[in-house]
């Protein structure tokens, strides 16, 4: 696409988050199957020792905070310059991806999971946005939030109050070559960073009703949170508005594919082949490797980050795996598909 991807190799950071064991895990006495020699390393204790290297490593014990400072913190800046940014949670279902993006049990409706501690990337980062903003005495701005699910290669509008999903469109911008704009969704003004919780309530509200419709399993939707910052600049020749997008992505369970890429067998007899999980792995394959063409057109996930993929952009995978050896196996193919990823 037109994308200016000449330049600065795309860079793509990819980060690892191990959650602690959890109930289940703990009563099951189930052996640890990975180790830590350093913030950048893991290692599979069961498979000699195999080593793995990443941006930064997460352990078991690792905060909220941490994460949001070494992966979300430094994209700001790009934000408010008028650049687009990715940050995608993957992993296999129960890894921590919802945890690490939005936070504490956002799957329990009634829990306080918005407290401060538990806040996961998403408050964060529209904390810190309007926070930036303030110090920046910026004047004019607005920062607008919209939240879709894919299923099935489906949109799904989680703050749109109708049913009818029926008018969203895709399309390229024509004032602005590879400018996506994804029309006939909720775009919802957000003033302060409280009201955060609201619409994300409302979101995950809706993404449940919607799963329970359809008796959809919800490990196999993708979800994203996408914040957009208008700001107007006015210098003494021009008034310019900066526009940056930052979407937060909460990928379908990663055991919908295989390891080797394909597509897993069950998720083929279930009939609901994940192409956006797909796609994405080889756009990103793509990015990295430079390639001159990226399938970005392949599937409706890749085509609605296609301006925040490559290019001027930047892009980070948090990849979240179980601490045992019971799931050894989809944290391998988690481990490889990260691996992938990187651009070293
Ligand atoms: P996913 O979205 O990948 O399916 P969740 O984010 O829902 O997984 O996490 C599964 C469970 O594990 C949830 O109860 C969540 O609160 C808990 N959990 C996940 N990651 C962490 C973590 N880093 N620290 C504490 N609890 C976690
Ligand atoms: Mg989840």
């Amino acid at each position: 696409s037109g994308i200016g991807r000449k330049g600065k190799p795309q860079s793509v950071n990819v980060y690892l988050r191990i959650r602690p064991p959890n109930k289940q895990e703990r009563d099951a006495h189930s052996l640890t199957c990975v180790e830590i020699p350093n913030s950048k390393e893991v290692v599979i204790k069961q498979q000699h020792g195999k080593k793995y290297c990443f941006e930064k490593v997460f352990g078991p014990n690792s905060k909220q905070v941490d994460v949001y400072l070494s992966v979300v913190k430094p994209l700001i800046p790009e934000v408010l310059a008028g650049y687009n940014c990715t940050v995608f949670a993957y992993g296999q279902t129960g890894a921590g991806k919802t945890y690490t993006m939005a936070g504490g049990s956002v799957n329990s409706p009634s829990a306080s999971w918005h407290s401060d501690e538990e806040a996961g990337i998403i408050p964060r980062a529209l904390a810190h946005l309007f926070e930036e903003l303030r110090l920046q005495q910026q004047q004019e701005y607005t920062v607008r939030v919209s939240y879709l699910e894919l299923y099935n290669e489906d949109i799904f509008d989680l703050l749109s109050d109708g049913e009818d999903n029926s008018r969203i469109r895709i399309y390229e911008d024509q004032r602005q070559k590879g400018s996506v704009i994804v029309q006939g969704i909720e775009e919802v003004t957000v003033c302060n960073k409280n009201e955060v919780y609201k619409i994300l309530e409302k979101g995950q509200e809706k993404r449940r009703t919607a799963a329970t419709l359809m008796n959809a399993q919800s490990s196999r939707s993708h979800t994203v949170f996408c914040i957009t910052v208008y700001a107007r600049e006015t210098t003494l020749e021009e008034e310019v508005v900066k526009m940056g997008k930052l979407n937060l992505v909460d990928l379908a369970g990663s055991e919908n594919i295989s390891r080797s890429g394909a597509v897993d067998v069950r998720a083929r007899e279930a009939g609901s082949i994940n192409q956006s999980l797909l796609t994405l792995g080889r756009c990103i394959k793509a990015l990295v490797d430079r390639c001159p063409h990226v399938p970005y057109r392949e599937s409706k996930l890749t085509r609605i980050l296609q301006d925040s993929l490559g290019g001027r952009t930047k892009t980070s995978i948090i990849a979240t795996i179980s601490p045992t050896f019971s799931n050894l196996e989809e944290t391998l193919s988690t481990l490889d598909y990260a691996y992938r990823a990187r651009n070293i």
